[in-house]
C-alpha cells in the first residue's frame, strides 16, 4: 500500500461546525512550532486571554483555552462547579441539555430537568417553578445557543432568576459566542464553555471558558478535589495564569493556539458588534431567500438563532439523498436534523466566515435546483 498526503476537497461548510476558516487562520496555524514555555510563546498565551475576554465581553482573570473540543469546556465547568451530592437544574431542549445532564450525573450530582420542546427557547416560568421547588439548587444550566434547533434563550433573565434563588449558572455558549450578543460581565454569567470551530470560524479543537469569581469562589470552596486532573481548574491557571510565571501542566497545541490567536485578532478588527450585525444581516438575507422557495424555519421569529437556521425540509424533497447532492455536485455541506428533528430540518450555519452574502446566495441557488425538483 501507497500512502499519500491527504488532500481534502473543497467544501462550502454551511452545517452546524465546523464552519469556513479564513486562509489567514490557516497560515497561521502553519508557522513554525517554538516551545510551549519560551517567552515570545508566553506573550501570546497572554493576548489569546485578553481577547477572549474581549469576545466573551468580561474581565474575568479565569478566562482560556482549553486544549480540547467545546465538550471539554463543558466537563470543565461541570466538573469544576459540582460536588458529589449537589443538586443541579439542567434545561433540555434540545441535544446539548441532554449532554449537560450527563455530566451533572458523572459528577455525583442529582439533576432535575426543566425539559421544553425542541425548537423552543428555555422557559423562564418553568425555571422559576423547579427553584422554588427545590431550594437547595447550587447550579442552573442551560444552552445559550442551541445547535441541535437553532433556538436561542435568554441567558441574561435565566441568569438573574438562578441568582435570586442563590444558584450559579453555567452556559453554553458555544454556537452563540462571536455570533450572536454575549454579555458574561454585564449578565453575570458564572462558568461559561464555547469552541473554536462556530463564530469564532477556527478549526476545532479548543474550548475558550470564562469563570466568574463566584464561580472560583465556589470552586475554592470545594470538600473534595476536583475528579478530574486535567480539567482541574486550579491546575490549568497555574500554567495559564500570569501571576508569579507558568508552571508545566500539559503542553499547549502550540500551533492550534497560533490560529485561535488569528481568528480572535480577525473577530477584533472587525469588531464584536459589527459580527453580531453580520450574522443578523445574512440571516435576514437567507430567510428572504428561503421565503421565495416556499421554505419555513422551525424557530419561531423573535428565537431564532442568525448563525444556524433550522429549515423545514418539504414533503416530498429526500432529506439523505438531498444532502449527498449538495456535497457531491455541489461541495456544500449542510446540517441534518438530530434526535426528533432527524429528517424533518436541515441546518444552514452562517457562522463566522460562512456568515458572507455570496455564500447566502450559492446555497440558495442549491437548495433552489433542490426544492424545484418536487411534483
Ligand atoms: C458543537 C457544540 C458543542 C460541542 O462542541 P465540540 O467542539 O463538538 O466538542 C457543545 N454545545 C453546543 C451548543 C454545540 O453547538
Amino acid at each position: 500500500m501507497m500512502y499519500q498526503s491527504f488532500a481534502p476537497p473543497k467544501r462550502l461548510l454551511m452545517g452546524p461546525g465546523p464552519t469556513m476558516v479564513h486562509q489567514r487562520i490557516l497560515d497561521a496555524s502553519s508557522r513554525s512550532t517554538i516551545g510551549h514555555l519560551d517567552p515570545t510563546f508566553v506573550v501570546l498565551m497572554d493576548e489569546i486571554k485578553h481577547l477572549l475576554q474581549y469576545v466573551f465581553q468580561t474581565e474575568n482573570y479565569m478566562t482560556m483555552p482549553v486544549s480540547a473540543p467545546g465538550s471539554a469546556g463543558m466537563e470543565m465547568c461541570f466538573a469544576n462547579l459540582l460536588e458529589a451530592g449537589d443538586k443541579a437544574i439542567v434545561c433540555i431542549n434540545g441535544v446539548f441539555g441532554s449532554r449537560m445532564k450527563e455530566n451533572v450525573e458523572r459528577c455525583g450530582g442529582s439533576v432535575v430537568v426543566v425539559e421544553d420542546q425542541w425548537g423552543s427557547p428555555v422557559s423562564l416560568e418553568k425555571v422559576e417553578q423547579a427553584l422554588k421547588d427545590n431550594p437547595d439548587v447550587k447550579v442552573v444550566a442551560f444552552v445559550h445557543a442551541e445547535t441541535s434547533t437553532g433556538a436561542l434563550s435568554d441567558a441574561q433573565a435565566l441568569t438573574k432568576l438562578a441568582h435570586e434563588h442563590g444558584a450559579l449558572v453555567i452556559v453554553d455558549a458555544v454556537t452563540s459566542l462571536a455570533g450572536v450578543p454575549l454579555m458574561v460581565d454585564k449578565w453575570k454569567l458564572d462558568a461559561v464553555y464555547s469552541g473554536s470551530q462556530k463564530c469564532l470560524s477556527c478549526f476545532p479543537g479548543l474550548s475558550p471558558v470564562t469563570f466568574s469569581e463566584a464561580a472560583l469562589d465556589k470552586v475554592g470552596n470545594r470538600k473534595t478535589k476536583v475528579q478530574s486532573w486535567f480539567l482541574d481548574i486550579n491546575l490549568v491557571m497555574g500554567y495559564w495564569g500570569a501571576e508569579g510565571g507558568r508552571s508545566y501542566h500539559h503542553t499547549a497545541p502550540v500551533n492550534a493556539l497560533y490560529a485561535l490567536h488569528e481568528a480572535l485578532l480577525m473577530v477584533h478588527e472587525e469588531g464584536i458588534e459589527n459580527a453580531w450585525a453580520r450574522h443578523q444581516r445574512n440571516h435576514q438575507l437567507l430567510v428572504a431567500g428561503l421565503k421565495q422557495l416556499g421554505l419555513a424555519l422551525l424557530v419561531e421569529k423573535p428565537y431564532r438563532l442568525p448563525q444556524l437556521n433550522a429549515v423545514l425540509i418539504p414533503d416530498g424533497v429526500d432529506d439523505a439523498a438531498s444532502r449527498k447532492n449538495f456535497l457531491d455536485n455541489h461541495g456544500l455541506e449542510i446540517g441534518a436534523g438530530l434526535g426528533v428533528l432527524a429528517g424533518k430540518i436541515w441546518r444552514i450555519g452562517l457562522m463566522g466566515q460562512a456568515s458572507r452574502a455570496d455564500y447566502v446566495e450559492r446555497c440558495l441557488t442549491i437548495l433552489k435546483e433542490q426544492v424545484a425538483t418536487v411534483d
